[in-house]
């Protein structure tokens, strides 16, 4: 994610488990009388939250998803959305019910393995018990049918409006950090990823673009069209999209060969060739300097809602009410990279994310023969002790301020201070590495950090716990 008010004020300053809960052991049979019912006692409630300590409702435990397949019905006019969710799972302990994640709308129906289930509502959980318990390591498929007008979330997480954001011709949605709960029911924390299908259905003349590549060509019946997007890689719950509106579109492939969609809304017409062109060239200087690009095709969105931030949606980044600069675009794509293919399992980490992004942009910037990303360490390093990123340790994101500047400028900081460190060469090696080894897969910063003495040969410990961990400024 980049804010976009928050690039100005840099800009300004510069000119100048996962998965499961703990498992515990079953409750003892030993007592058990052999002519007592079978024992359920292997079967429990999943948990209401996936174990995350700073978002604790957020996900949930017992099982693991693989796949969501979305069937969504929008009407832009009355903001009507129906919607039919049929996930695919894996359960990681025995299952008497087990939660999804849904805020907002009105559940119809659940059905799990094809048998109604019985469900019921409280806050943002979801809870499903079916008719027969799940067994461990078994999977089963959940299908929830629901409808409503969606609601977005708002600054829960310093971050102004987020999740299903109706606008007049359609919707913006960019959920980061946990608002795909406001437009369908799902496990949503980054720790479990799945592959997703989005059937959406919209008035004749609308729009819809989700993550990943067109299955066929939309088809259009009774002044409605459908779209199926699909997304064949692991992608974390808040990258999914379903952005709808009238849209100007630019197709084709990167100079590289990548396949690519740029989407403006008309008032950003002017916008669309330097986002399709930039958005190509980045993807693929990135796939050079970060290793090969993650997924099946890239591009860009801009919308017409002024939501003052860019996220880096699975495939299409999403600029919300700006034409987008080549710093932002880089940014958002090398998220590719380093939130979607490589994706934290706890929001504590998010330096992972938004530092490896922001020094993207130093990177961009040096290979574009501009400032060099040393020059712009530089410059940041030298703001008075005084300055507030040095007293948040961008190592560890706090929940009530998640997207602190410090997160990606101090995150970004210390990259360069590891590339001081360890030299070019094995700071490039590590970069094309730490994205090789964990691909598509799930990432912590002791993980970096264990990656980067392995290749440089060098103890850290010293560099890593000043950059990231200290409330004062690195010497
Ligand atoms: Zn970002």
């Amino acid at each position: 994610m980049r804010t976009h008010w928050r690039e100005v004020a840099l800009l300004a300053t510069l000119a100048g488990v996962l998965g499961c809960a703990p498992t515990t052991d079953p409750p003892s049979l030993a007592d058990h009388r052999l002519d007592d019912p079978p024992p359920a006692l292997s079967h429990r409630p999943g948990a209401a939250g996936i174990g995350d300590p700073d978002f604790p409702t957020d996900g949930n435990g017992g099982y693991d998803v693989s796949h969501y397949g979305l069937v969504v019905d929008y009407v832009p006019a009355t903001k009507q959305l129906k919607g039919v969710t049929t996930i695919k799972a894996a359960a990681t302990q025995g299952l008497s019910r087990f939660n999804l994640d849904l805020a907002g709308l009105k559940v119809s129906g659940v059905r799990v393995d094809g048998a109604a289930a019985e469900f019921s509502r409280n806050g943002d959980e979801l809870t499903v018990t079916p008719a027969e318990p799940i067994d461990v390591r078994s999977r089963f498929t959940v299908k929830v049918t629901y409808a409503g007008v969606p609601q977005a979330e708002k600054d829960s997480a310093n971050l102004g409006t987020y999740g299903f954001v109706p606008t007049p011709d359609g919707a913006f949605v960019a959920s980061e950090p946990d608002g795909s709960k406001t437009w369908f029911p799902n496990n949503d924390h980054p720790a479990d990823k799945a592959t997703y299908d989005f059937k959406i259905t919209v008035p004749a003349g609308v729009t819809a673009l989700a993550n990943g590549e067109l299955v066929g060509k939309p088809t259009t019946a009774g002044g409605k069209t459908t779209y199926h997007w699909r997304e064949r890689h692991p992608m974390a719950s808040y990258l999914a999209t379903a952005t709808m509106g009238k849209f100007d579109l630019r197709e084709g492939r990167t100079p590289g060969g990548i396949p690519e969609t740029a989407a403006v809304d008309p008032r950003f017409k002017s916008a669309l060739d330097k986002l399709y062109t930039v958005s190509g060239e980045v993807t693929d200087y990135w796939s050079k300097v970060f290793g090969p690009y993650p997924f099946s095709s890239t591009g860009g969105i801009v919308d017409d809602f002024a939501a003052g931030y860019a996220l880096e949606n699975q495939t299409k980044p999403l600029y919300g009410g700006f034409a987008p600069d080549a710093s932002i675009i880089a940014h958002e794509l090398a998220h590719q990279w380093f939130g979607d293919s490589l994706t934290i399992k706890r929001w504590k980490d998010l330096w992972l994310n938004e530092g490896f992004a922001t020094y993207a942009e130093w990177l961009w910037s040096e290979h574009k023969g501009k400032r060099t990303a040393k020059a712009i360490f530089d410059e940041l390093h030298a703001q008075p002790a005084t300055s507030p990123i040095w007293a948040y340790p961008p190592g560890r994101a706090l929940p009530h301020d998640l997207f602190n500047m410090s997160v990606y400028t101090r995150g970004a900081m210390t990259l360069q201070a590891l590339r001081d460190a360890i030299g070019d060469t094995t700071f490039f090696k590590l970069l094309q590495d730490w994205t090789a080894a964990h691909r598509y897969g799930h990432v912590t910063t002791d993980e970096f950090i264990a990656l980067a003495e392995r290749l440089s040969g060098k103890d850290l410990s010293k560099l890593f716990d000043a950059w990231l961990f200290q409330p004062t400024r690195p010497a």
